[in-house]
């Protein structure tokens, strides 16, 4: 298995490794701190560095079970396989990720409606909700956003076991679909105060501490995309 350390601290930009396989352009390590693409967020981007000679990473995805690939740009030299490798993030690339995606459950708790697509990206990210031609106002819904934000809501992780939360997810809208499962526990993700959050749902994502880190995103459109799906949009405002 390749160790998620981007579970336990978002924040880590770079760490150690060791390759435990390579196939063409695809390492996976015993460790890292690249998220790979899912729940909607996209896969980090940065550089892997062995025996003197960076490696663009420009893409990390699941590999099988619980081993993350990293996607090179080119296939690594014959002698960088049995060495130590050093991985750095695009931290800036990803710190944005992790705005938007935080953002996100900001904009989740702010609508019932079931959700049924969403996307993270460095620059903007959405998330589609079934609205069956309800209409949602833009300029209302970023006053809503603003203000949650302004509140400094803190934002932390727990793990929960499989058989607890079943009973939980009835009628819950997720952002991203179920986390994987690992070793029976899901990790959860808290907005706020633990007697009553704001946003509580099992994510595998990453996430800013502290809602006060978000600005400045503000919602930015809000769009028919048919089937009675209305799309919300969030960008950086400058
Ligand atoms: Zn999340």
């Amino acid at each position: 298995m390749t160790k998620s350390l981007y579970n336990d601290n978002a924040y880590l930009k770079s760490c150690a490794a060791k390759i435990i396989s390579v196939d063409d352009v695809t390492v996976q390590l015993d460790q890292t701190v690249f998220y790979p693409l899912g729940g909607g967020q996209l896969g980090d981007t940065g550089i892997l560095s062995v025996n003197g000679e960076d490696y663009n990473i420009i893409d990390t995805i699941w590999g099988e079970g619980t081993k993350i690939s990293h996607i090179l740009d080119r296939p690594l030299a014959a002698d960088a396989i049995s060495a130590d490798v050093t991985l750095s993030l695009d931290w800036q690339r990803r710190f944005r990720l992790m705005q938007i995606h935080t953002c996100l459950h900001l904009i989740c708790s702010m609508f019932d409606y079931p959700i049924v697509g969403a996307r993270v990206g460095p620059d903007k990210g959405h998330l589609d909700y079934l609205t069956e031609g309800a209409a949602i106002d833009k300029i209302a819904s970023n006053e809503i956003l603003q203000d949650l934000i302004a509140q400094n809501f803190t934002i932390e992780t727990e793990k929960v076991a499989e058989d607890e939360f079943d009973e939980f997810m009835q009628g819950r809208h997720l952002i991203g679909g179920m986390p994987p499962v690992k070793n029976g526990v899901v990790r959860f993700v808290r907005i706020g105060d633990v007697a009553a959050p704001l946003d509580y749902q099992p994510c595998g994502g990453t996430h800013v501490l502290n809602t006060s880190e978000i600005m400045p995103l503000q919602v930015q459109s809000i769009k028919s995309k048919g089937k009675g799906i209305r799309r919300l949009a969030v960008q950086f405002s400058g």
